[in-house]
């Protein structure tokens, strides 16, 4: 069936099957959940203007994401009323929210429509743009000394476009303007109805900094939004930069990589954007505090700690709240599903103007997120791939104490000086440094009293099978590289095995000591700030073995649901 001169990529009956076999819901909360119907009207009145914003969001983030995305959509919209197979594809296309994405276990994207493919520079760039072309140009242009269109073209805030033979970085602000006036203006009525003081400057700051070419702006709204730990409301505008896979090619060009320092141009991949609507959720929100107050203990206790600056010292307050949220909305980058979903999320980035220049963070739980486990499909797991001692230790909810931790790990260790010179290999270290982090540090609470042994057993146990991965992971899948790394590790130095019958085995004695040896080794790789480095560390440890390919296709047999979709009701 063709849609707008496109034709669909799935039959039918792959549509069904994938609804029928292959989905996961993400269950958000409805208006009949009690912490939303104790909300004062006027909060109410907030909660809805926030909702809209939040919806606006979605166009732009579909337009940063592929140059196809908004025009399909509204044609898969049109043809939905008449056609099924239409209304079907219509479906994938909000798992994705877009035209094509990986989901998780194939290694090649996901197409909607034939022929409509995920882009290296996404609609970042230009679609004819080659990466060979975009370093040419780049070079060409420093070499003539437009360093200030430079800037342009490598900032986290630019969609670039061509200009006669040259680029051109046309700041969100601008390209977006339309749609950032308007979520603004959204914004502003939320900020007068709310009667939540820090809220309302927050957002009254946020609206300005979508209206202004200015990252001053931008600084300010992070720095107001990070400090709101006693707000019952929850919005964020996230700004991440994983999805842009043209931008740091060019820290791979040693010849450019020397201009650009030389010039002292930052290089930066661009910000695909998301809005997260929500309620604050107390008692989780308390569980989170009593962690906090372990960092500055922790920082400590990190591998070369008196070989860099740390982000948090003995004499200051850790810049750094946190929430638990019950969620409403989940908009942009936030609803791309595409092999995974966020459970907690850590902003700003290092790569943001407001952590450079002092500002704190702000991470945010997702209940929604994480309470959505398919409990048969645990215990097939359990039985097909770990030891039968082990199974009373596995305990979802000591997942998210592991995801505590991680995201607790993201504030230790080296700055982003260190971090941002791996290059294309950042992301991958990083989030296996928050992971090793997170178990490296588990017996620490032990010691604190927040959490007790069979715990600390539960987390090691629940940690190493939800490291178990369906599918070769790729570069572009971080976290999951990352999952790679530290499987093979522990697996090499004898803190995991497999026994006869192919199951997991785990030498709790041996875990932390092993666990220190790979935490060191990954700073070590940090602080070399050599991206050489850092890709022989993930080549050595990324390799994928017989057992992993055992472990893959048992996941495949017990039945995998690779797609994800979030169902919403505001
Ligand atoms: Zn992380």
């Amino acid at each position: 069936m063709m849609i707008d001169g496109y034709e669909l990529n799935l039959s039918q009956e792959e549509l069904d099957d994938i609804f029928a076999h292959k989905l996961r819901q993400i269950e958000l909360i409805t208006p009949e959940f009690e912490d939303y119907k104790n909300l004062p009207e006027n909060e109410k009145k907030v909660v809805a203007h926030l909702v809209k914003a939040a919806k606006i969001m979605n166009d732009v983030s579909l337009e940063q994401d592929h140059p196809l995305n908004r025009r399909l959509k509204k044609a898969l919209e049109k043809e939905a009323d008449k056609s099924s197979h239409a209304a079907k594809a219509l479906r994938l296309f909000n798992c994705f929210n877009g035209v094509a994405g990986l989901n998780g276990l194939d290694p090649e994207p996901i197409q909607i429509f034939k022929g409509v493919k995920v882009l290296t520079g996404r609609n970042f760039y230009p679609s004819d743009l080659s990466v060979e072309e975009f370093q040419t140009i780049i070079k060409k242009m420093l070499q003539e000394g437009k360093i200030d269109a430079v800037k342009n073209i490598l900032s986290a805030r630019t969609m670039v476009r061509r200009k006669g033979a040259e680029l051109e970085g046309i700041d969100y602000t601008q390209y977006f303007a339309k749609e950032f006036s308007a979520i603004a203006n959204e914004l502003e009525v939320a900020a007068h109805y709310t009667s939540d003081e820090a809220f309302k400057d927050y957002l009254g700051w946020q609206a300005q900094a979508l209206i202004q070419n200015n990252e001053d702006m931008d600084m300010l709204a992070d720095k107001h939004w990070a400090v709101l730990q006693d707000s019952p409301i929850e919005f964020t505008i996230s700004r991440e930069n994983y999805d842009d896979e043209m931008t740091p090619t060019v820290c791979e060009n040693p010849e450019l990589k020397a201009m650009l320092d030389n010039f002292g141009i930052e290089v930066n991949s661009k910000d695909m954007l998301g809005v997260r609507v929500g309620i604050v959720n107390k008692k989780g929100t308390d569980l989170l505090l009593t962690f906090k107050e372990q960092m500055k203990n922790l920082a400590g206790l990190m591998p070369y700690a008196d070989k860099y600056k740390q982000n948090i010292t003995a004499g200051n307050d850790l810049k750094q709240t946190m929430v638990d949220v019950d969620l409403i909305a989940l908009k942009g980058d936030y609803a791309q599903c595409r092999g995974g979903i966020t459970t907690a999320q850590n902003l700003p980035n290092d790569d943001k103007l407001s952590i450079k220049t002092g500002g704190g963070r702000r991470n945010v739980y997702h209940r929604q997120v994480r309470m959505s486990q398919d409990k048969e499909r645990t215990k097939k797991l359990l039985n097909a791939l770990v030891s039968s001692n082990l199974h009373g230790y596995y305990n979802p909810e000591a997942e998210h104490i592991f995801v505590i931790g991680h995201e607790n790990g993201h504030s230790l260790g080296p700055d982003s000086s260190y971090k941002n010179s791996l290059g294309v290999y950042k992301h991958t270290i990083e989030e296996n440094k928050a992971d090793v982090v997170s178990i490296a540090m588990m017996p620490q609470y032990v010691k604190a009293g927040i959490i007790d042994e069979k715990t600390l057993k539960e987390v090691y146990t629940t940690w190493i099978v939800r490291i178990f991965l369906k599918a070769k992971p790729q570069l572009i899948q971080p976290h999951r590289m990352g999952d790679l790394m530290h499987f093979n590790y522990l697996l090499e130095h004898g803190a995991i095995s497999f026994n006869s019958e192919n199951k997991l085995e785990i030498n709790f004695a041996k875990l932390p000591e092993v666990m220190n040896k790979i935490l060191a080794e990954t700073i070590e790789v940090q602080l070399s700030k050599s991206a050489q480095k850092a890709k022989e560390f993930i080549d050595k440890y990324t390799e994928w073995k017989d057992i992993h390919a055992y472990i893959a296709k048992t996941l495949q047999e017990i039945g995998i649901k690779p797609y994800i979709e979030i169902r919403e009701y505001f």
